[in-house]
């Protein structure tokens, strides 16, 4: 079944108590099983990015808006007293998962004062943040952690992602789904590319429920709890896999000398393994090039990496327009907003030339809301109710107004808060 399953595969071989002076190898099993396949793969996948880049004058018009991404981790532990953190501990600490959001956060948003940030030409920013998810799938508070015991010490990636679903799932097109687990063999991480259910796009599908990615505890966060010592222990293994996530291919495109699709990523004749960030150079249709070793889709160590280019930045845009279920995700995601004491109520922009009109409705914590649009008479032209709520932006298509004034008027169980909207 698996071996049906377009994905590219990231694993990360280290040994386990590894040091920077060891050897450590971080490699892809996919491109190694299927070679032929991978490459048909991200082709027919260049395809579907340059039609749309095509049809839709991307480069021109992209909107930079933030792009945000709940997650769920489900730490799938062995550890019988369900002790949280501590040495050798795979129920690992809030703190880890903590550091572990931090270090996206900064490497996706290029954050200054940070190792992710770089004053290279073509480093961007990809505006992307990521957040524990707030909200279970039943609507209830959550803090995004699920932790789970299972019987069995160690995982294989190759066999067990259904099982880890199994254990512990959310719907994939409403939150990235992380794994964090002991994996067998020494393997650290594993991520899905979004191959399936791009529309018009003859793709394999992936099964929702293994979409996402796993990773071994040793290689989560930053320098703390079981991630202390050895090369890959500041976080940058799940910076790398979600970059496969959002459809990243490595800088060497997994073949010598291969591509990337991306302008510019130097091309490189194969993964570097090096631990100690060294400049390395490539020749390829007898061009020599200086790899791009800090690029987060090489093989490096951790330390080494600090960048996304501008190119790979809008890859993963056009494909989260393209791909059904990362544009889903995107569209369903709960908004990160704040918690407040009272009732409050925003209008983002009005007028707007938008179909709609956005309005951003803060709350202490999960309310029902009650939201009605009203014309200059008092007649009320729409009611909604909205239960157990987090803070939250929802949108009035303009449609739905009358002409010039209307009154938006937003009711809590204790609180009631009016607004103007206006239609020109
Ligand atoms: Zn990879």
């Amino acid at each position: 079944m698996k071996k049906l399953i377009f994905n590219l595969i990231v694993f990360i071989l280290i040994s386990s108590h590894d040091t920077i002076s060891q050897n450590v190898v971080r490699k892809c099993a996919v491109p190694e099983n299927r070679p032929t396949k991978v490459l048909l793969q991200h082709k027919k996948l260049q395809e579907k990015i340059d039609e749309y880049f095509l049809k839709t004058d991307f480069l021109e018009k992209k909107e930079e808006k933030v792009i945000k991404i709940p997650i769920v981790f489900h730490i799938i532990h062995n550890n019988k007293t369900g002790n949280i953190g501590g040495a050798e501990n795979g129920n690992i600490s809030d703190e880890q998962i903590f550091s572990q959001i931090r270090v996206l956060n900064e490497d996706y948003r290029k954050l200054e004062n940070t190792p992710a940030f770089n004053s290279n030409p073509v480093g961007a920013d990809m505006k992307i943040e990521f957040f524990l998810a707030k909200i279970d799938p039943d609507g209830k508070p959550t803090t995004g952690i699920n932790r789970i015991y299972h019987s069995k010490k160690e995982f294989d990636v190759f066999e067990d992602n259904f099982q880890l679903s199994d254990i512990s799932y959310w719907d994939s097109s409403k939150y990235l789904n992380i794994w964090v687990t002991t994996l067998a063999d020494n393997y650290l991480g594993y991520a899905e590319f979004p191959g399936g259910n791009f529309d018009g796009l003859e793709l394999e599908d992936i099964d929702e429920r293994i979409d996402g990615v796993i990773i071994d505890h040793h290689a989560l966060g930053r320098q703390t709890g079981t991630a202390i010592e050895g090369v890959y222990t500041y976080g940058r293994t799940l910076t790398h896999e979600i970059g496969h996530w959002l459809g990243l291919i490595h800088t060497w495109g997994d073949e010598f000398c291969g591509t990337d699709y991306c302008e510019d990523t130097p091309p490189a004749e194969r993964g570097n393994l090096g631990v100690k960030c060294n400049a390395i150079f490539s020749n390829c249709n007898n061009v020599k090039t200086q790899n791009m070793i800090e690029n987060y889709m090489d093989y490096t160590a951790d330390s080494c990496m600090n960048i996304f280019t501008s190119d790979q930045k809008n890859r993963v845009r056009a494909i989260l327009d393209i791909s059904k279920r990362r544009k889903k995700l995107i569209a369903n995601a709960e908004f990160d907003l704040p918690k407040v004491e009272n009732l409050q109520v925003k209008v983002l922009e009005n007028p707007t030339i938008n179909e709609s009109i956005g309005v951003q409705i803060l709350v202490k914590d999960l309310e029902t809301i009650e939201y009605a649009i009203i014309d200059q008479k008092g007649i009320i032209l729409t009611k909604i109710t909205l239960k157990d709520t987090p803070s939250r932006v929802i949108l009035i298509p303009k449609n739905i107004l009358a002409p010039g004034i209307n009154h938006l008027r937003v009711k809590s169980s204790t609180e009631e808060v009016t607004k103007k909207l206006i239609l020109r």
